[in-house]
């Protein structure tokens, strides 16, 4: 995804935290923040990071059918998958619409090492629940049982709330980049430089075309950027945040699946072969008489999963301190 799309999918994600009372602590601390973190959404597409570029081909799991040993550990049924997605997400609805043979195969992507997009929002969540721990003083107002009450810890090295929210916000980051079904299939026709996948992204921004530019957001009074999320792009999203089925890795593996899953429906693999070199257009994925609708209601759901997925997995890692 983009710049934008990534900080609007994390400052709604903030405002959703504020309607759920087991996270309306880690809201308060965030809100006065989503101005001033909001760059830590796109963070991690950054050169400047050890594994990071700006070609979009990090931390994706691009799957394929798998033929190597053990390979009927990779085959997951429908039911099994939206199971795993639990019956909150909207992405569970397209599961029905494949041929039932898509579940019967096995599916695996592989990554560059250090690159796999489940471990990355994994190693950030672990590192981010020890830097709350080792929170300063603001921090342990909100937080019982953290270090620097039980042992002789530097105030200068403490976390600072500030610290903490950028860390949340770039974990949004490997939670909506999993929602885009260009990232988990590994076809030519969903590489970023294929027509499909930057026009793909291109829409997802232009949906949100009432929120401020990247370059803009910091200048934004923080209220303001929470309303403007809001109003931006209506979701209609439970009051109450799931809990996680697993953990943060199972659960990037989940979505990723149903990613893929996704984009085999709208890209059938019948007509555009794993090893085929074909490309396809945008609006040809999207055309017909039902091509509109089906744009809409595939944009909604990414959008809607992508919002409640970021505020699913802050909302564990903030759960396993209190
Ligand atoms: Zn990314």
């Amino acid at each position: 995804m983009k710049k934008k799309s990534h900080i609007w999918i994390a400052v709604r994600a903030v405002d959703l935290l504020a309607r759920d009372e087991e996270t309306a602590t880690l809201a308060a601390l965030l809100r006065p923040l989503v101005s001033r973190v909001a760059i830590g959404a796109w963070l991690p597409d950054e050169k400047y990071f050890k594994n990071g570029s700006g070609s979009t081909q990090n931390h994706v799991l691009k799957m394929k059918p798998y033929a190597g040993a053990d390979a009927v550990r990779f085959i997951q049924s429908r039911e099994e998958t939206c199971r795993k997605l639990g019956p909150h997400r909207k992405l569970t609805g397209f599961m029905e619409q494949l041929p039932a043979d898509f579940w019967t195969r096995p599916y695996r992507g592989d990554c560059d090492p250090g690159r796999h997009p489940a471990d990355c929002a994994a190693g950030l969540a672990t590192a981010l629940t020890d830097l709350l721990l080792l929170g300063d003083a603001q921090l342990q107002s909100v937080l019982d049982d953290i270090v620097p009450e039980k042992l002789p810890f530097p105030k200068d090295a403490q976390t600072s709330v500030t610290q903490a929210a950028l860390y949340f916000f770039m974990m949004s980051h490997f939670a909506a980049d999993a929602q885009m079904p260009c990232h988990a299939d590994a076809r030519v026709l969903a590489r970023y430089d294929a027509p499909l996948h930057a026009a793909w992204e291109k829409h997802f921004d232009d949906q949100l075309d009432a929120f401020p530019n990247p370059d803009k957001v910091e200048q934004v009074p923080a209220a303001e950027l929470l309303t403007a999320a809001v109003k931006a792009f209506p979701l209609e999203l439970p009051s109450k945040i799931p809990s996680l089925k697993k953990n943060v890795w199972e659960e990037i593996i989940q979505i990723c699946r149903a990613s893929f899953a996704l984009n085999c429906l709208l890209v059938p693999p019948e007509q555009f072969p794993f090893d085929g070199p074909e490309r396809v257009a945008f609006k040809a994925v999207f055309s017909g008489p039902s091509g509109a609708r089906r744009l809409q209601d595939v944009t909604y759901a990414i959008l809607h999963d992508s919002v409640l997925g970021v505020a699913m997995l802050w909302k564990h890692v903030w759960k396993s301190l209190r």
